[in-house]
């Protein structure tokens, strides 16, 4: 269970972030952060905790399954699923590697990865041909899980890569070669279907594909599935649409469920039963260098993604995820019916 006590604390910044002043008393708090001297993996415990479900052990993959997290579309919420999905699947014990694809490094920025422009970075990898090995960096506090970051100078890599030998398949080589036990790569891709995705989707063999409950939400995703076809068809034969993610879901209002239900009649079996909530405390923790899973971890943000990531380990092992959780998120402290 759950106990707010051992989370409790004053309302200090646990991590003094980027944009932590700007946050000030007016920030809206579902429950209080964490303290400055609570260990985040302690806290985060708690959220695995709060679903009921303490130490369940979620098969792991018997090869690294390789995730590719695109939408060409802005702002649909790339960032903050691969982010927390990552968290939330070395929280169940798996390791786990985030590869920032991003010029803007939001990624790294969300996992408290220092990304400015002398950290070796993704694009030394895919440029210069550097061994992934030499950009990994451990994220801070969460066991089991890393980042290849992103500085800046990914910006140009888009140009850089179109004179060089195997351009689409640059990233895959690297992580061919990365020798580290890994049971997930996740990788961040930028708001383009250019270079950068293309080489993310030669890597990977599955594609997750975030899609924002909004009015514009399915525009785009055709152009989006037909590249997916294209680097099936010329580049990478493995790969497929596995994974389809409502995020931002707002259940006061008719449109994300009107939303919801079109996606789910388009895709079907690929859309995870689990949506995730439109939530301040997913926005906020960014700020703080962290993912929702540490700085709020018994927020619905939090529970919400915990759920996904045990939905997506469970289908990559062949099983079902149970009954699952509401896409409201009403049932926190309920133990979903078919647990496994
Ligand atoms: P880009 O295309 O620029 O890379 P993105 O698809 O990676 O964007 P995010 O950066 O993850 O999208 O999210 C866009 C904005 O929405 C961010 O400010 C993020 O904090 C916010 N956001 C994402 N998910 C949620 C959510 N569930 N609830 C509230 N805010 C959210
Ligand atoms: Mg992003």
């Amino acid at each position: 269970m759950r106990s707010d006590a051992n989370i409790a604390g004053p309302m200090t910044d646990p991590v003094p972030g980027p944009r932590s002043e700007s946050l000030g008393e007016d920030v809206s708090r579902e429950t209080p952060p964490p303290m400055d001297d609570t260990p985040i993996g302690r806290a985060a415990q708690l959220a695995v905790e709060a679903l009921g479900r303490a130490g369940e052990a979620l098969p792991r993959p018997e090869q690294t399954r390789v995730m590719v997290v695109a939408n060409q579309k802005g702002g649909v919420g790339k960032t903050t699923t691969t982010v927390n999905l990552a968290a939330s699947l070395a929280l169940h014990g798996a390791r786990v590697l985030v590869i920032d694809l991003d010029p803007q490094g939001n990624a790294s920025t969300a996992l408290g990865i220092d990304h400015h422009a002398e950290v070796p970075s993704i694009y030394d990898v895919l440029v210069e041909s550097k061994p992934l090995s030499d950009v990994v960096q451990p994220v801070p506090d969460v066991e089991g899980l890393f980042c290849a970051p992103a500085t800046i100078d990914l910006a140009g890599a888009e140009i850089e890569l179109v004179s060089l030998v195997a351009r689409e398949s640059r990233l895959d080589r690297a992580i061919q070669a990365y020798e580290q036990p890994l049971d997930y790569i996740l990788i961040d891709c930028p708001p383009s279907l250019g270079l950068l995705t293309v080489n993310a989707m030669v890597a990977g063999a599955e594609v997750l594909i975030p899609i924002q409950c909004e009015y514009y939400a399915l525009e785009g995703l055709g152009q989006l599935l037909r590249n997916v076809e294209l680097v099936r068809g010329h580049l990478n034969p493995k790969l497929h649409v596995s994974t389809i993610l409502l995020t931002m879901y707002d259940g006061r209002t008719r449109l994300a469920s009107q939303v919801a239900d079109e996606v789910r009649s388009h895709f079907g079996n690929e859309v995870l039963r689990t949506s995730i909530p439109r939530s301040v405390r997913i926005s906020e923790a960014p700020s703080y260098g962290q993912t929702v899973l540490t700085y709020d971890p018994g927020s619905s943000g939090s529970l919400s993604y915990l759920e996904a990531a045990r939905e997506i380990a469970l289908r990559g092992a062949g099983r079902t995820a149970g009954q699952g959780l509401s896409v409201n998120y009403e049932a926190q402290h309920s133990t979903p019916e078919g647990t496994q």
